[in-house]
C-alpha cells in the first residue's frame, strides 16, 4: 500500500484515452488499493487511473453516505436519465469549482477487480461522481462541461494556482492532509 502523486491539470495524461482492462491480476488489486489509500488522503469521494498516471480503464469511488466504496473497471453508461445541475471541483484541479450539467440517475455497467461484471445505479453524489469519474476514462475533465465563460475564468485561475505543483504532480504528505475537507472527485 501506499500514497500516490496526483497528476494536476496540465499533465497530459489526464487528456489520454484509457485502455481496456483484460487481466485482473493482484497487480491491478494493489493499484485499486494504492487509489483508495490517495483518494482518502486527499480527502476526495472519486478518484480515476489516470489521475495517479496509469491508464488502466478504471476509477474507485467512495461517496460515504453509509454506502460501500467500490472500484469500477472498464465501466460503462448504460443509462441516462434527466439532469441536474451540481458544483463538482477535481483532485487533479485543486480548489477549483464549478456547476456541472449531469444525468440526475445513471445506471453504469462494469466489472470489479476480479473481472466480475456487474451493475450499479446513482442519482446525487454517487451518481455525478460515477459521471465524473467515467470522464476521466476518456480524457474528459469537468472544466470541459462549463460554458465558455465560466471556462475561461477557471482556466485562468488554474493558470497561477497551477505553480504550486511542481512537474505538475501533487504530492501527499501526511501534514497536509487535514485542511482539505471538500469533496473532490
Ligand atoms: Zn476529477
Amino acid at each position: 500500500m501506499g500514497l500516490l502523486d496526483i497528476h494536476v491539470l496540465g499533465s497530459p495524461i489526464l487528456r489520454r484515452d484509457t485502455e481496456i482492462v483484460r487481466t485482473f491480476d493482484d497487480e491491478l488489486r494493489r493499484l485499486a488499493d494504492d487509489m483508495f489509500e490517495t483518494m482518502h488522503a486527499a480527502k476526495g469521494v472519486g478518484l480515476a487511473a489516470p489521475q495517479v498516471g496509469r491508464l488502466e480503464r478504471m476509477a474507485v469511488i467512495d461517496v460515504g453516505e453509509g454506502a460501500e466504496p467500490f472500484v469500477i473497471v472498464n465501466p460503462e453508461i448504460i443509462l441516462a436519465e434527466g439532469k441536474v445541475k451540481g458544483e463538482e471541483g477535481c483532485l487533479s484541479i485543486p480548489e477549483i469549482y464549478g456547476d456541472v450539467e449531469r444525468a440526475a440517475r445513471v445506471r453504469v455497467r462494469a466489472q470489479d477487480v476480479r473481472g466480475e461484471p456487474f451493475e450499479i445505479e446513482g442519482m446525487e453524489l454517487l451518481g455525478r461522481c460515477m459521471q465524473h469519474e467515467i470522464d476521466h476514462l476518456h480524457g474528459r475533465i469537468f472544466l470541459d462541461h462549463l460554458g465558455a465563460f465560466r471556462r475561461r475564468n477557471a482556466l485562468a485561475k488554474w493558470e497561477r494556482m497551477k505553480q504550486d505543483y511542481p512537474a505538475l504532480l501533487r504530492k501527499l504528505a501526511p501534514a497536509d492532509l487535514a485542511d482539505h475537507k471538500d469533496d473532490a472527485l
